[in-house]
């Protein structure tokens, strides 16, 4: 047995056979040509032939993977009405006389270069989308038929790269999953996996021509291919593998249906994600909206202090793809266990009581207000809610919606669009739910962080271990703050969510219901089993 191991894109178990994917190598000649008019009309014809195949691939990936995955082959089409692509391809043509497959490499390699050399990751993924569009202009001009990619059985299948209209064009019912040696967890063949739900890995530097035909265990759990893997792994991992499926028959059962109870009692379930990466998990999973963005991780994610502009950036494409869906960010929860070293935090003894959250937001005011100007100017993109974490005092709320108000009144001088927004708190310490009739004065939203709550409430460290066993995630003062701060804020019309861990725990969803919670939000994969547990409840029988 062979192991080999590369980046999780999505989990999950395959079983089968192993397809190696060669894409073709074409020879581009650089004899030169006396008349550049019959290359520039060949040029054209298979520039329109290829847009017309983007189009069938983008309807083709609507149907399967929905609107959002299939935007990309749509930027295609019109990619290829991109003025300076074309002209650049017909000056190679016309003034350096080459033919029309030798100015479609150096045009599009050129171009696929600019967008290599920039600085954000999201225009460095797109140089993939020019070298695909590259590929397809070459198999028109040299006549390959550009289905064949698969054979004709079910496979796993193993490739250097996919490009997007190879991952679309996919037979998807003959595919087991995907791994691939390239790729990033930013390209659109790992978005399309994900909305496809497909095991898949990216970045496994050990694949081998030779293991075509072999039998294969995906793991898209542990990031690894099992290569002709022992029995007692087929035994243990097939065992896995109808868990999981019994699993993705509930999915399918409640995709779509309301999450309601027997009685008649609507709430909303939304999902809690960490980044762009994370929008193809919140559609799968059919999350109603997102409850709790943890922008934190845009500036863990990064090698220095993100710009506003590469923030609105990756605000923006969230709440692009999600509208008309409530998308909740929660601005920068740095501080405790999230350390940053270029934020240059001092070590503190009591950092879970320290300088974290909104203390450093509210002290570090360029820093808050950077966040806030690239969330408002993301606000014109989609339905957005912005919140502030670790929330103590009714002063903390007046002073962040004076710094919201300040951005506001600059964009406003600046002519920048912005749209609307609902503002809310989290309330995750004891302080903030005692005080809540004050607090929802202020505010249209409470959102109730139970980690921070219960750990604030029952003086236990969420971070260390040995005091786990004294912790009681069901306990009565926590569940008290939670209903003190439900009824307050449904006093002063503010509605209120979960979007800490308890709000996934299924034995406490009935008491929430009861309690009058509006929402819940929890990790994507909880989302459709919270709706099952939600739509099982008769809130009417006591
Ligand atoms: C919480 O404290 O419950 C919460 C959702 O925030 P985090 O877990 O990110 O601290
Ligand atoms: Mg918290």
């Amino acid at each position: 047995m062979k192991v080999a191991t590369g980046t999780k894109i999505v989990g999950g178990i395959s079983i089968g056979k192993i397809r190696v994917y060669k894409p073709p190598v074409y020879e581009i000649s650089e004899e030169k040509t006396e008349d550049p008019i019959p290359e520039l009309n060949r040029f054209e014809s298979a520039r329109v032939k290829v847009q017309e195949q983007q189009h069938a691939l983008y309807e083709k990936a609507v149907k399967e993977a929905g609107e959002d995955s299939a935007a990309i082959f749509e930027a295609h089409e019109m990619m290829l009405d991109d003025d300076d692509l074309i002209d650049a391809c017909k000056e190679i043509m016309v003034e350096q006389k080459q033919k029309a497959e030798y100015a479609v490499r150096q045009g599009f390699d050129n171009m696929a270069q600019m967008f290599r050399d920039m600085d954000d990751p999201y225009f460095q993924a797109r140089s993939a989308d020019v070298e695909d569009l590259k590929n397809a202009m070459l198999d028109v001009l040299f006549g390959n038929d550009p289905d064949s990619i698969q054979g004709s059985e079910p496979s796993i299948l193993v490739a250097e790269d996919l490009a997007p209209s190879e991952t679309v064009r996919l037979d998807k019912s003959l595919l087991l999953g995907l791994v691939t040696r390239e790729g990033s967890s930013n390209s659109h063949t790992a978005i399309l996996a994900r909305s496809l739900n497909l095991p898949t890995i990216i970045q496994c530097k050990d694949i081998a021509d030779d293991w075509d035909g072999q039998f294969a265990i995906l793991d898209g759990y542990n990031s690894c291919i099992y290569i002709e893997p022992t029995q007692d792994l087929v035994d243990s991992l097939t065992a896995k593998q109808k868990e999981d499926q019994k699993k993705e028959a509930l999915l399918l059962e409640l995709k779509g249906k309301p999450s309601t109870t027997i009685d008649g009692h609507q709430v909303r379930v939304f999902a809690n994600i960490g980044g762009p990466s994370d929008v193809g998990a919140v559609q799968v999973n059919d999350a109603e909206g997102v409850g709790l963005f943890r922008s934190e991780f845009v500036y863990l994610n990064s090698k220095a202090d993100p710009t506003e502009e590469e923030q609105f950036q990756a605000y923006k494409r969230v709440l692009e793809t999600l509208a008309p869906k409530l998308v909740i960010i929660r601005t920068c929860d740095i501080g405790a266990d999230k350390t940053i070293d270029y934020m240059n935090l001092d070590k503190e003894d009591n950092p879970a009581l320290g300088y974290r959250a909104i203390r450093i937001c509210l002290t570090r005011k360029d820093f808050f207000k950077r966040q806030l100007r690239a969330l408002l100017r993301a606000s014109a993109y989609g339905n957005l809610g912005v919140m502030f974490p670790m929330i103590t005092s009714l002063r903390e709320v007046r002073d962040c919606k004076e710094i919201l108000a300040e951005c506001k009144r600059e964009l406003a001088n600046e002519g920048a669009e912005v749209g609307n927004i609902e503002l809310g708190i989290m309330i995750e310490t004891p302080a903030a739910a005692l005080i809540a009739d004050d607090l929802a004065e202020e505010v249209d939203f409470f959102s109730l962080g139970t980690n921070d709550l219960t750990q604030y409430t029952c003086a236990i460290d969420r971070q260390n271990a040995k005091i786990e066993p004294f912790s009681d995630p069901h306990h009565p003062a926590v569940l008290k703050l939670i209903q003190m701060t439900i009824e307050a804020g449904h006093r002063h019309n503010t509605w209120v969510g979960i979007c800490g861990e308890l709000g996934a725990d299924l034995s406490l969803t009935e008491t929430f219901l009861r309690m009058g919670v509006d929402e819940l939000s929890v990790n994507p994969k909880s989302v459709l089993p919270l709706r099952k547990q939600i739509r099982s409840i008769d809130l009417s029988k006591e």
